[in-house]
């Protein structure tokens, strides 16, 4: 990882090797934090970096925080401005990733949500791709279970919830595939490792609802959009089986880091025709378009830096 110059700790923009926390952090010891991930990406054609829907990913994180009782004074307009400080502080000229983390500062022992302090931190670092194989990924249904809303809510990013996902990459990886498919406790597909899900199924465009423990994905909703408006496909929010995988006509993966991932084959067997299927390949031409600040109609999504 090539390290940023700076990130925002304790209210106040300083270099990165000066935001450090303690050992007995209350978040370090028991994943008590909440994070967001966006992405800047640098237009060679303006020469200017934007981020893509910076507002929706910095509500989330809101959502997220409430979900662990944190009590923050910033507001969506707080949080991109301290985004568009640190950037500019960076002048990064080229694709970037956006950390914003809120956590549980104080130190000792005691698993609690209340009296305690919570503290933000944002950095940002170069990033190219998430996933090498994103055209033709092959993917692997996991041993492991989603976690549930009722034992950690999945629809929010709490640091210590990743323990799951990183267990189904980890065992995925392992085992010589580019991503987990994870189940929830019902059998049905919830999500990849850090990506929601699509399938297409005789023109259908299906994806499991927001009920189905699943994060509540920036780029998701993005890409129902841009089927209903831009391809003028049906789409339905429904739970997914494990062996409709198997037998739909295309499958793919979003997320801010991975963007739009083809998975062409689960578990050694082809999905559709084994290859990138034509809706999957579209979708990813509009969004490479419109993160790049070449699609006028969905400029509303970028915020310049
Ligand atoms: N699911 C999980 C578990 C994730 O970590 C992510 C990445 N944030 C996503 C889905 C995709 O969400 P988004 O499109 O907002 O990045």
């Amino acid at each position: 990882m090539r390290l940023p110059r700076f990130a925002y700790f304790e209210r106040n923009i300083v270099p990165f090797d000066q935001a450090r926390v303690s050992v007995a952090t209350h978040a370090f010891n028991y994943g008590t934090a909440v994070f967001g991930g966006l992405r800047g990406y640098w237009s060679e054609e303006q020469q200017r970096l934007f981020v893509f829907r910076p507002w929706e990913h910095f509500q989330r994180l809101l959502y997220s925080a409430r979900l662990l009782c944190m009590e923050v004074e910033y507001d969506e307009q707080r949080l991109i401005q301290i985004m568009l400080d640190l950037l500019r502080a960076e002048g990064w000229q080229e694709d970037v990733y956006i950390r914003p983390l809120f956590y549980k500062a104080d130190l000792g022992i005691g698993v609690r949500l209340h009296n305690l302090k919570d503290e933000l931190t944002m950095w940002s670092m170069p990033f190219q791709k998430y996933l090498q194989n994103d055209t033709q990924a092959h993917v692997t249904i996991s041993s492991w279970r989603r976690i549930d809303d009722n034992v950690i809510p999945a629809r929010g990013k709490v640091s210590g919830a990743y323990v799951n996902s990183a267990l189904a990459k980890t065992d995925a990886a392992r085992a010589g595939f580019d991503e987990a498919l994870v189940l929830d406790q019902n059998g049905h597909v919830s999500e990849g490792s850090a990506m929601n899900v699509f399938m297409v199924r005789d023109g259908v465009v299906i994806t499991p609802p927001v009920t189905e423990n699943i994060l509540e994905g920036i780029t998701r909703r993005s890409v129902l959009e841009l089927v209903r408006n831009e391809l003028g496909l049906p789409v339905v929010e429904r739970p997914i089986d494990r062996s409709e995988v198997a037998i739909c006509d295309e499958f793919f993966m979003t997320g801010t880091a991975a963007q739009i991932v083809a998975v062409t084959q689960v578990d050694h067997r082809p999905i559709g025709k084994g290859v990138m299927g034509p809706i999957t390949a579209r979708l990813r031409e509009l969004f490479e378009d419109i993160v790049r600040a070449r699609n006028p109609k969905y400029r509303s999504w970028l915020l310049e830096v």
